[in-house]
């Protein structure tokens, strides 16, 4: 996504003032009088999609809206071969520069985010929450990517990471409670709204930002490539994901991390483009050593995911134990807000885990006023997690939306279930890439690679 590129948008034209999209911005970024077309202010959006969720305002295929449909589809980076309807709000869309990097000579290496597994199989007409990585994988080697990894690795890392920088933020009086940073549109947010509270959130980079940055050194040097040599791909349910590859910070001399991102939409219309039969494909293992993943990485992808499982690694960094019970139900949940404590060996750990937006202000006061009582916070910036996320296949139905989040969810939680491994600090490919090429979480390498500096943001 370049700099000056909007990236949500509301097309005038077909936008129809029914202000469903204001009423789910969770920070009041769109405007407009019921009735007439809507605005968003992108000084305060923060990227999350959920106005592109909810957006049911439509010009079919058979219509001919007032600027012709090849021309609208042009401008929104969506191939005249798209068979959905255009949709009055919408994420602009960069499946043209990943066509044309696939047809290069770069060596191409994607990523694919734990929620993309459970939802792409759904534009394809399969039920909902179908649970689809090997069809994934098959899907992006035909469609040309050299190496087809997985964000889940690095969803692995982060916890090694996370959770070490907790347990020292404990141990040497460091800002706490401390809050996750692996949603964007959170730390946006946060940085717009809360420039004072940036020290309590994790210096970890997010997962699809960690898997960037190994994907361009470690996995360079795997591949005998140079840095320059790779183009990166990031698929990713969350519109928000375009934005965060772009911050400058996302790079290392003057290369992207991330060089572009695909939504799980963008990546079912680049497999029917393709004329690829999604359904019939054979499934595919990811290529290793950086799409190992356990069950804990997958479950980032919902609301209480991450928190499941930092805690899994936590306990036994903490106590020096097997956690007792792998399944910590006691963080899965609906609710926007869920507070709860975890004693590993002498210690109690307050934790929060918090899903929307709307329902963290109370608390982010509370850490102002130095009276939060927690030690760790989980924030997702969409209602269910990365599975709602605004770069999800589009529910239409509202009364349906409830259903197929759940669908979603269980599927996320049955595929970790019947994962050989199911703790972050247990993937054989995540010890081996420390023992290899990080060293240690918080060392040096980690440091530079993997970790960043948040900073307030005036637009
Ligand atoms: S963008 Fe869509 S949801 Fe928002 S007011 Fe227009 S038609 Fe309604
Ligand atoms: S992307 Fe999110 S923050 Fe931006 S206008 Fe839409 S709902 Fe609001």
């Amino acid at each position: 996504m370049s700099k000056s590129k909007q990236l949500i948008i509301i097309d005038e034209e077909l936008c129809t003032g029914c202000g469903r999209c204001k009423d789910v911005c969770p920070v009041d970024a769109i405007s407009g009088i019921h009735g007439e077309p809507h605005k968003i202010d992108s000084s305060r959006c923060i990227f999350c999609g959920q106005c592109v969720q909810t957006c049911s305002a439509y010009s079919s295929i058979l219509d001919e809206p007032e600027t012709p449909r090849a021309d609208k589809l042009r401008e929104r980076g969506m191939f005249q071969s798209t068979t959905e309807p255009l949709f009055a709000a919408y994420c602009a869309g960069d499946v043209f520069e990943i066509s044309d990097a696939l047809k290069s000579d770069k060596f191409t290496m994607v990523q694919c985010a734990p929620a993309v597994r459970v939802s792409i199989g759904e534009d394809f007409g399969m039920k909902a929450g179908s649970l689809t990585p090997g069809k994934m994988a098959a899907a992006l080697r035909r469609l040309g990517f050299n190496k087809v990894y997985d964000t889940n690795f690095a969803a692995d890392l982060t916890i090694m990471e996370e959770g070490n920088e907790l347990l020292s933020r404990v141990k040497n009086n460091g800002t706490l409670p401390m809050f996750t940073s692996c949603c964007p549109a959170w730390v946006r947010y946060m940085e717009l709204n809360y420039p004072d509270l940036l020290p309590h959130l994790s210096s970890c980079k997010s997962p699809q930002q960690m898997s960037g940055a190994l994907f361009k050194t470690y996995g360079a040097d795997i591949n005998g490539k140079q840095r320059t040599e790779i183009y990166s791909v990031a698929v990713m349910p969350c519109t928000c994901k375009k934005f965060e590859s772009a911050r400058p910070e996302m790079s290392m001399e003057g290369h992207r991390d991330v060089d572009a991102v695909l939504t799980t939409r963008e990546l079912a219309y680049m497999i029917r483009e393709a004329g690829i039969d999604f359904e019939s494909l054979p499934d595919e293992d990811f290529d290793k050593p950086l799409g190992t993943y356990s069950g804990a990485g997958n479950i980032f992808g919902v609301t209480g995911g991450v928190m499941e499982a930092a805690l899994r690694t936590a306990y036994e960094l903490v106590s020096g134990e097997p956690v007792p019970e792998t399944d910590l139900i006691f963080v899965r949940g609906e609710e926007g807000f869920r507070i709860a404590s975890m004693t590993m060996g002498e210690q109690t750990f307050k934790i929060a885990v918090v899903a929307g937006l709307t329902n963290v202000a109370p608390l982010l006061e509370k850490v102002r006023a130095g009276n939060a009582e927690v030690d760790f916070v989980e924030v997702m910036c969409c209602p269910s997690g990365c599975i709602s996320g605004g770069g999800q296949p589009k529910v239409l139905l509202p009364t349906e939306r409830d259903e197929v989040y759940r669908c979603r969810k269980e599927s996320m939680y049955s595929h970790d279930k019947n994962s050989k491994i199911r703790k972050s600090h247990e993937n054989p490919d995540v010890q081996k890439a420390y023992t290899e090429f990080l060293g240690e979480p918080l060392g040096h390498t980690s440091h530079k690679l993997l970790h960043t500096v948040f900073g307030k943001q005036d637009a």
